[in-house]
This record gives C-alpha cells, sequence and structure tokens, in this order.
C-alpha cells in the first residue's frame, strides 16, 4: 500500500513542487494549507501536472492543535514534510512576535500530534542556509558552524532544528516514536517546467528571480542589483541557486530515507544546493541571455543583512540521500520566465 506523506503549506511554491514531486514518486500526499499567503493557482496546478483531481486538501491552521489532532485522526500519516510557516525576513523584524507564534506553535503542534500517534512519525523540517549566517570557509559543510541568527524569521528556523533534534533525542523508541531530518535550502528558484506553478509573491517581491521576471514583464521598473563593491569576482553577492524541481525531489530522497528506515541518525541534516557559486550579475546575464532579452537594471548600495558569498557542500545529500542537483541555472530561468508570462496572462 502506498505510505501517505502529509505536506504542512503544500499550496506554496516549494510545497506545490514537493506534492507534484511525491505523487509521481508513488506517494499519497494530503495536503494542509492555511492559505494565509497564496491562492489556489498552485494546488490546482498541482492536480492538473499529476492528473489527481481528488488530491486531498485540508484548509487548516497548524496553530490550531485540535485542528491538527484531527487531521492525524483522519488520515494515517507515515511521513510529515512541514512547510507552513512565514517567511518574510523584513516582516519578522517589525513584527518578530508573529513570527515566533506561528512558526513555533504550528511547528511544536505538529510535534505534539505526531508523537502522541502509536505509530509515531517522520518529520521532514523545511530549513535554509540562513542557519549559517556569514561563512568563515566555503563551501558550507553541515559540520560548518551555526551562526546566530539575523532576523527573527532566521531565529525561527535554528530553534525548529533544535527542536526537532531534542525531541528525536527523547522520543526516538517505542510508541510515539519520531525520526527526523532537516533539509538547509539554499537559494530555491525557478517554476515547474509545465509553466503550471511557480512561486507567486505578494506585494514586491524581495527575492531575486521574481524580481527579475516582474521586471522582465514590465510590472516593476528597474531591478536593483544591491552592492557591486563586494569582495567576489564581480563584486556582487555569490549565492547557491537551486532549482526547484530539484530541490523538490531532494524532499521525495528524505521521506524514501526515513520510510524504508535508511537513516543513520534518527536525526540528520543534509545540505540541498548545487555547490557552484553564481553571482546576482551571472544570474541577470544568464537570464538575458538565455530568453533573449535585455533586463533594465542598476546597481544600488549594499541591502542591509545581505552575506556577501555562500553556496553548500552538497557531498553529504549526493551521497546518503543519492540526490543531486541535475538542472542548469539556464533551464531553471526560462521555466522562471515562462511562468511569469503565464500569470501574466501572455
Ligand atoms: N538581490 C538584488 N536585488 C533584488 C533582490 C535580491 O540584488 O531586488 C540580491 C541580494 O542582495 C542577494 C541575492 O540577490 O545577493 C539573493 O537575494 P534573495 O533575496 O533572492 O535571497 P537571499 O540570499 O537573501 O536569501
Amino acid at each position: 500500500m502506498a505510505k501517505t506523506v502529509l505536506v504542512s503549506g503544500g499550496a506554496g511554491f516549494i510545497g506545490s513542487h514537493v506534492t507534484v514531486e511525491l505523487i509521481s514518486a508513488g506517494y499519497d500526499v494530503v495536503v494542509a494549507d492555511d492559505m494565509s499567503n497564496c491562492d489556489l493557482t498552485c494546488f490546482e496546478g498541482v492536480k492538473k501536472i499529476t492528473g489527481r483531481d481528488n488530491l486531498p486538501f485540508v484548509k487548516m491552521d497548524f496553530c490550531d492543535l485540535e485542528a491538527v489532532h484531527n487531521l492525524f485522526a483522519e488520515y494515517h500519516i507515515d511521513a510529515v514534510i512541514h512547510f507552513a510557516a512565514f517567511k518574510a525576513v523584513g516582516e519578522s523584524v517589525a513584527e518578530p512576535l508573529k513570527y515566533y507564534n506561528n512558526n513555533l506553535t504550528s511547528f511544536m503542534n505538529l510535534l505534539t500530534v505526531a508523537h502522541a500517534q502509536k505509530s509515531g512519525c517522520n518529520v521532514l523540517f523545511s530549513s535554509s542556509a540562513t542557519v549559517y549566517g556569514e561563512p568563515d570557509v566555503l563551501p558550507v559543510t553541515e559540520e560548518s558552524p551555526r551562526q546566530p541568527a539575523t532576523s527573527p524569521y532566521g531565529n525561527t528556523k535554528q530553534i525548529c532544528e533544535d527542536i526537532l533534534r531534542d525531541c528525536v533525542k527523547a522520543y526516538s523508541e517505542g510508541e510515539g516514536a519520531l525520526k527526523g531530518i532537516a533539509l538547509r535550502y539554499f537559494n530555491p528558484i525557478g517554476a515547474h517546467p509545465s509553466g503550471l506553478i511557480g512561486e507567486l509573491p505578494r506585494g514586491v517581491p524581495n527575492n531575486l528571480v521574481p524580481f527579475i521576471t516582474q521586471t522582465a514583464i514590465g510590472k516593476r521598473e528597474c531591478l536593483s542589483i544591491f552592492g557591486n563593491d563586494y569582495p567576489t569576482p564581480d563584486g556582487t553577492c555569490q549565492r547557491d541557486y537551486i532549482d526547484i524541481v530539484d530541490l523538490a525531489k531532494a524532499h521525495v530522497c528524505a521521506v524514501g530515507r526515513m520510510i524504508d528506515e535508511k537513516m543513520e541518525n534518527d536525526y540528520e541534516v543534509f545540505n540541498i544546493g548545487t555547490g557552484v557559486p553564481v553571482s546576482v550579475l551571472e544570474l541577470v546575464n544568464a537570464f538575458e541571455k538565455v530568453n533573449n532579452l535585455k533586463l533594465n537594471y542598476k546597481f544600488a548600495p549594499r541591502r542591509s543583512g545581505d552575506v556577501t558569498a555562500i553556496w553548500a557542500d552538497p557531498t553529504l545529500a549526493n551521497e546518503k540521500l543519492g540526490w543531486k542537483a541535475e538542472r542548469s541555472v539556464e533551464e531553471t530561468l526560462a521555466a522562471a520566465w515562462k511562468w511569469e508570462q503565464r500569470i501574466a496572462g501572455k
């Protein structure tokens, strides 16, 4: 019988791509989302791509403990992937309580209910390379030190990793046993090649690629490249941009590792990145080239809080998860542009 994976926050950007890949790998999926930061566009896209018209969807808030109990009473959940969280760095600085309340409560509720199941549960937490801060040594491995978070958002990622680690340590055996994996994402970009699901930022995008595509389509006048005086080869920041479909596939590998009992430790952490640094300017140039257009951009002052350079050493994920980033940055940027054109109705 197919195993069932609960995807909390499954109607969002990453959750929708992960749902597609889980279904194509043969899992049953239950999508749960409070729809606070998305509409049904991506969920409808997932149904179209997978041909699953009856894909279970539960509209719920994971801060509501009773709702989480009810969900687990209705479905037998073998693994859960937790995306349901607020993610705007700037807003988290202005409204820390909103972020701590939501991101920590929802995760603790989920663990409380998962631990209350006789059969226990496998828990995959979506973490972030933000936990490494400004690294002294590049690329970063999972052993690289975590740095004090520079925003409440980043801090919730670190705290949730610690909560999961501690719960797994305390509850790894017997009834209600928990196993956990934290995936530290680098910079997820792109869209599904079908053009049916992708990123739908609310308001002015903070992230680079949605800002690029919105500028190219004419929604924004000009892209500001934040800083060209960094100590990098071309003066702009370097990041590890990971294709969203590649990233989604890493989740399938990690869920399989937990469900098939292949874990070497009850709590494991993996970097999910390409291992290749790309500068802002290189990304802009690649976008122009692959989509055959000119982007209106200018250099602007540095953005506060940005690190100079960070990229992953993905060896552990390559070896232990049997996962590797496959899509080129050009393919990814072509998919992102296709998606922007589709949502603009062009
Ligand atoms: N960036 C930029 N202009 C923008 C948005 C982002 O120059 O409008 C740069 C940003 O300074 C960083 C990189 O693009 O060097 C990636 O930023 P993003 O917000 O996408 O991800 P982050 O690495 O900050 O999580």
